[in-house]
């Protein structure tokens, strides 16, 4: 259920925008989601349909940037992504601590009509 107060803020966020440019439609918004926010990008299109009823942002299509976690070695400080399920570094095998990268929720863009 967290999706649906996550949406609600993006929705508003989405209207508030096309308000300051007097937009009478967005027809597209893209939401970039950190991995490890966990939130399920299906449940985020299924509340923004219902949220955006009767809004100017009605049926506007959502599109979405998975960001991947990124971790970084203690040994040889390789930046890497996680693979099959291993945490370990792909250089040299050290153990990876997860560095600030996937917690992102952001409206990327906005495009309107
Ligand atoms: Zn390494």
């Amino acid at each position: 259920m967290h999706e649906l107060s996550v949406t609600q803020s993006l929705v508003d966020m989405v209207l508030e925008e096309a308000e300051k440019r007097e937009v009478k439609k967005v027809t597209k918004v893209t939401v970039v989601i950190g991995e490890l926010t966990g939130l399920e990008s299906e449940s985020i299109k299924f509340y923004f349909d219902i949220l955006s009823e009767n809004t100017v942002a009605e049926g506007a299509e959502l599109t979405f940037k998975i960001i991947k976690a990124q971790f970084k070695c203690r040994q040889c400080g390789t930046i890497f992504e996680r693979s099959n399920f291993t945490f370990n570094c792909p250089v040299c095998g050290g153990v990876g601590v997860l560095v600030n990268k996937g917690k992102e929720f952001y409206i990327e863009s906005i495009e309107v009509e």
